[in-house]
C-alpha cells in the first residue's frame, strides 16, 4: 500500500499554540547538557555582573541571545533603544514590501525546524500559502521576530540605549551606562562580555555626503529616517544612490504623487547582478574567515565593487512611473540651497529639487559609535594589519575592524588592551573579517554558532582555575564499593 502525504494545499494550519508545544518538546529533548555552568560574579560592592550584555535587540541580538541561552549562558540581557518589537528597520524605515532575500533562508532558527519562519508562517496560514508566497512581507518578518522573542523568553529591555562601554580593570568586567528613550539615566550595568548587535550602521553610521554640509536640514532626509512622503505630493524629488533603499524611497515618493523623481548614481550602469546570491553557498558563508588576509580583501572588495542592486520588483515598482528618471554616471558634485530649493550639480547637468532623499548607505568608522567611544583607540583595524596592493585600495574597508575568528575585537597594540577581545562585533562591520555575519540573514546559519562558541569559549577559558577546582572537589559517588 502506498501512503500518500497530503499536498501543501491540503495541509491545514496547525495554529501557533500547537507549534509552540512542538517547539517546547524539541527544546526539552535537546536540552543536553542542561546544567548551568558559568560561575556567578559580583562587583566588589556586591552588584550583579551579567555574563553577557547584548546591545541591540533586532534579529541579531535576539538570535545571539537564544543561541547563548541554549548553551546555558542565561545570565544575559538584551538592550534595545526601540519600542518593544520595533527593533531594526522592518516596521520603521524599511520601505520595501518584502524582504530582499529568498524566503527559504534559514538562520534565526538555530537548526530547529519548529522555530523556522516557514513553520511560524505555515502554522497560521497553511502549507499552501507558503508555496504560493513569493518573498516574505517585511511586517511578517518583524512579527516573527516578536513571536521568537516571546516564545523563547528572551530578556529584552526595550527603549533603553547603551552608552560608552568602559573596561573596569579592578572589577575585571565592563561598565555600561544605560539611558531611557527620553535621555534619562537608566542606571549602569556590569557585564563580562559585550555583544554588539547594533545593525548595519553598527560599526559606523548612515552616510550623509560632504556635499550636503551647507544644505539646510529641511531640504534633505536620509532613507534611514522617518519621512513625510505626503509632503512630496506635486513636488520634485532628487534621490541619491542606486541601492535597493534608494529605489524603495523613490517609489514611495511617486506613489504619494511626487511630480517628478530623479535618481542619481555614480556608476555608468545600474548593477543587475547580485553578489549576495553568489555568496549563498557553504564555502563562502562558513569559511570566509579562514582565508588569508589577501584573499578576504579581494573577495569582499569584489563584492562591494559589484554593488548592491535593487531587486527586480523594486526596480519595476519605480520605473513603472513615467515621472521617474534614472541618471547614471551622475555623482552629486555640489548641492546648494537656492531660494528654498536644492540645486544639484552633476557632470551631466544641473537640477533643482524641492526635496532630496539620500540613499547613500553607511560608512564604517568605529570612532563614530558612541558605544565604542572609550574603546576604539585600542581596537585593531584592517589598516593596522594589512596593506592591500595599491590597485585594490579601499578606504572604507581599511577602516573595518580586524576581528578574530569569533567576531572578537583585537587590540591594536598587543598587551595594551586585551579586554577589547571580550567585545564581539556582530554588526555589518564584520564583513571583511568574517563575511556575511551580523546584520545579514544570509549568513546567520553559520555565523551564529561561531559567535556563540566564541562567547562560551571565553567564559570557559577565563575561569579555567575555578573549573579545575570544581573537578578536584568533585565527589559524587555513583556506588559504594
Ligand atoms: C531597509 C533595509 C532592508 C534590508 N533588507 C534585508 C533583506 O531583505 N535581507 C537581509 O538578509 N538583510 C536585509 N537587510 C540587512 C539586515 O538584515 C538588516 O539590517 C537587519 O535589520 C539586521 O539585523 P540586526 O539585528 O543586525 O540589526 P537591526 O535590526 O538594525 O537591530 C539593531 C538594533 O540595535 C539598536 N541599537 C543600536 N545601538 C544601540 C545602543 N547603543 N543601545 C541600544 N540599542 C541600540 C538599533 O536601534 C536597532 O533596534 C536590510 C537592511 C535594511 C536597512
Amino acid at each position: 500500500m502506498r501512503v500518500l502525504s497530503p499536498s501543501p494545499e491540503e495541509t491545514p494550519a496547525i495554529g501557533l499554540a500547537a507549534l509552540e508545544l512542538a517547539l517546547k518538546a524539541d527544546l526539552e529533548r535537546l536540552a543536553y547538557p542542561g546544567r548551568s555552568w558559568v560561575p556567578p560574579r559580583q562587583t566588589r560592592a556586591g552588584l550583579p555582573v551579567l555574563d553577557v550584555l547584548i546591545i541591540g535587540g533586532g534579529q541579531s541580538g535576539l538570535t545571539a541571545a537564544f543561541g547563548l541561552m541554549r548553551e546555558r549562558v542565561t545570565n544575559l540581557l538584551v538592550v534595545d533603544d526601540g519600542a518593544p518589537d520595533l527593533a531594526g528597520p522592518w516596521k520603521t524605515f524599511a520601505r520595501m514590501r518584502t524582504l530582499r532575500t529568498p524566503k527559504h533562508l534559514t538562520g534565526p532558527d538555530h537548526g530547529l525546524p519548529h522555530l523556522l519562519f516557514q513553520s511560524w508562517f505555515e502554522a497560521q496560514h497553511g502549507a499552501g500559502a507558503w508555496t504560493s508566497l513569493g518573498r516574505i512581507p517585511k511586517e511578517q518578518w518583524a512579527d516573527y521576530l516578536g513571536w521568537y522573542r516571546r516564545v523563547l523568553g528572551i530578556p529584552v529591555r526595550s527603549q533603553t540605549r547603551a552608552g560608552p562601554v568602559e573596561w573596569c580593570a579592578d572589577e575585571g568586567c565592563f561598565r555600561v551606562p544605560l539611558e531611557e528613550a527620553g535621555g534619562a539615566s537608566a542606571g549602569v550595568i556590569h557585564a563580562r562580555k559585550v555583544v554588539l548587535a547594533t545593525g548595519i550602521d553598527g560599526s559606523g553610521r548612515w552616510e550623509v555626503p560632504a556635499e550636503l554640509a551647507c544644505v539646510p536640514r529641511a531640504l534633505y532626509v536620509h532613507t534611514c529616517e522617518p519621512i513625510d512622503f505626503e509632503s512630496m505630493r506635486g513636488r520634485s524629488v532628487g534621490v541619491l544612490g542606486a541601492g535597493a533603499s534608494a529605489f524603495d524611497n523613490a517609489s514611495l515618493a511617486l506613489e504619494h504623487g511626487a511630480a517628478e523623481v530623479r535618481l542619481f548614481f555614480r556608476r555608468r550602469e545600474l548593477p543587475t547582478v547580485n553578489a549576495y546570491r553568489w555568496a549563498e553557498f557553504v564555502g563562502f558563508l562558513k569559511h570566509h574567515a579562514e582565508l588569508p588576509d589577501v584573499d578576504r580583501w579581494r573577495f569582499i572588495r569584489r563584492i562591494l565593487e559589484m554593488g548592491q542592486l535593487p531587486p527586480a520588483d523594486t526596480y519595476r515598482r519605480a520605473v513603472g512611473f513615467p515621472q521617474f528618471h534614472l541618471h547614471p554616471g551622475s555623482p552629486w558634485l555640489s548641492v546648494e540651497a537656492v531660494e528654498g530649493r536644492a540645486r544639484v550639480t552633476t557632470p551631466q547637468g544641473v537640477y533643482l529639487f524641492d526635496r532630496l532623499i539620500l540613499g547613500s548607505g553607511t560608512v564604517t568608522d568605529l570612532s563614530l559609535r558612541p558605544e565604542l567611544a572609550l574603546l576604539h583607540p585600542d581596537i585593531a583595524l584592517w589598516r593596522d594589519r594589512f596593506q592591500p596592493p595599491p590597485e585594490l585600495a579601499h578606504a572604507d574597508l581599511s577602516r573595518h575592524p580586524y576581528l578574530s575568528a569569533h567576531f572578537e575585537f583585537q587590540e591594536k597594540v598587543p598587551g595594551r588592551a586585551p579586554h577589547v577581545a571580550a567585545v564581539f562585533n556582530y554588526t555589518f562591520g564584520c564583513l571583511l573579517s568574517l563575511g556575511l555575519g551580523g546584520a545579514s540573514i544570509s549568513g546567520m546559519k553559520y555565523s551564529l554558532p561561531r559567535l556563540v562558541a566564541g562567547v562560551t569559549r571565553q567564559l570557559y577559558l577565563d575561569d579555567r582555575d575555578v573549573f579545575f577546582r570544581s573537578l578536584e572537589c568533585y565527589a559524587e559517588r555513583e556506588f559504594e564499593p
